[in-house]
């Protein structure tokens, strides 16, 4: 096919994910014109959960998302906090009315699918933006005030700015600002989602519950405003490679879970079909932007998904990108992204390193692990939470 450039006043957005979608209502919400380029043929978020804190449902709120999502959330309780050896329960973390009274904003719990269908709804019904699927971004090249970005058909467009929110695996992190590859931690996730009436005796559908066990956790949480159940188990694990969305097998899912205790084996056998991620993490430091390209979500800071924030984050990005950007030339556009990145990269880091210490914490075992679950138990659940104010309280306002 015969490439051929159409100028268009346009942002670009690679990727229709969380990070993409919002940052598209947000610039259109800024007045900004916008066209998002999403490789995939069709939307496919489908078998998972995810958990929005009070940081992420203010931005869905305030985006306009949140009508769009009614009747879809859940609003666990609390965060229990079992022993995956013993079956006994270590802690009870407020969430409920608790954390939305402490900090302004729900904590919510969704199915991914929902989530997406009610960002993309959002998106579709405001005239600014055009969602284009099939539309694989494979390039980009700048020359003076113009990005140009080749699409997988031969196709280029120009744009002032090209905002990468192309994910884990994202092509302008890795062909166009080349930065380090991905590791593989040793950790796969396997995730699925259960109707209630399935769900066996002993297992909470009203809260988030997480057991910790030597090498491995489990978490699970209502969805679909409670008439499901979302679960997340992660074992150390051999790597499958690059995906978003990979069969697992119940049986060796079945064989780990023998050992468990009797209410957790039931839940982590009831399920016939899983799916599976290997987990990674960068082998160095993201180059974010780059002129008028910058990247946001996962693919300028994919954490390890122990603190339930990288969606979250994406959220956060999309809202302070819009902001810099409101009303400025295009001439003063590299100018924000380098401010963007200012603003975000420490917040962002902050997450990813807390991220990983759970990650560590959760896993522990021998002498390590009574002592945390000492801690655990020892420490009022409100005053842990208070921990955590940093992250739930985040307001854009207040932090610029
Ligand atoms: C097991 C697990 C549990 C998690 N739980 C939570 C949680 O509870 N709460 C939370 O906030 N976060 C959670 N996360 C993290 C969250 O899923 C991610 O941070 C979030 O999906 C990142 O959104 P994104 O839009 O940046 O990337 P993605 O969701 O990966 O979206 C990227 C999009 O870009 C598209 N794309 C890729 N390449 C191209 C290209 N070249 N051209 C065009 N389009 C392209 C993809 O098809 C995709 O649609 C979890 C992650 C995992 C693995």
């Amino acid at each position: 096919m015969t490439a051929r450039a159409k100028p268009s006043p346009d942002i670009l957005i690679a990727g229709a994910g969380i990070a993409g979608l919002a940052a598209a209502i947000a610039l259109a919400r800024t007045g900004r014109t916008v066209t998002l380029l999403e490789k995939r043929a069709a939307s496919s978020e489908e078998g998972a959960g995810i958990q929005i804190g009070p940081n992420g449902s203010r931005i869905l709120q305030s985006l306009g998302v949140a009508p769009n999502l009614a009747g879809k959330v859940a609003h666990p309780q609390s965060i229990r906090v079992m022993d995956g050896l013993t079956g006994r329960p270590l802690t009870q973390f407020p969430l409920g009315p608790d954390i939305a009274a402490r900090h302004g904003a729900p904590y919510w719990s969704l199915h991914r699918a929902d989530l997406h269908d009610a960002l993309r709804t959002t998106a579709q019904s405001i005239p600014a933006i055009t969602l284009r699927h099939a539309a694989e971004l494979t390039g980009a090249t700048q020359s003076g005030d113009t990005v140009t970005v080749h699409l997988a058909d031969g196709e280029t467009l120009n744009g002032p700015l090209v905002i990468g929110a192309d994910g884990l695996w994202s092509t302008l992190r890795t062909h166009v600002l080349h930065s380090p590859s991905l590791t593989f931690t040793g950790k796969c996730a396997l995730r699925t989602v259960l109707t209630a009436t399935d769900v066996p005796p002993g297992i909470s559908l009203t809260d988030t519950t997480i057991w910790l066990r030597p090498k491995a956790h489990v978490v699970h949480y209502p969805v679909r405003g409670g008439a499901e159940l979302a679960l997340v188990a992660i074992f150390d694990d051999a790597d499958i490679g690059e995906s978003w969305a990979h069969d697992a097998d119940p049986a060796s899912i079945a064989t780990r879970a023998q050992a468990f205790p009797t209410a957790l084996r039931d839940l982590l056998l009831t399920p016939t079909h899983w799916r599976q991620w290997s987990l990674y993490q960068p082998s160095g430091p993201i180059t974010w932007m780059q002129n008028r390209i910058a990247l946001i979500g996962d693919a300028a800071h994919p954490p390890l998904p122990f603190l339930a924030q990288g969606g979250v984050m994406a959220l956060e990005d999309a809202t302070v990108l819009a902001s810099l950007l409101h009303g400025v030339p295009d001439s003063s556009i590299p100018a924000c992204l380098a401010e963007f990145e200012r603003l975000r990269r420490p917040r962002t880091t902050r997450v990813m390193e807390a991220s990983a210490r759970n990650g560590r914490a959760y896993h522990l075992d021998g002498l390590m692990r009574r002592a945390r679950n000492a801690v655990l138990a020892s420490t009022p659940p409100h005053l842990f939470m208070r921990q955590y104010d940093w992250l739930y309280g985040w307001r854009y306002e207040e932090n610029t």
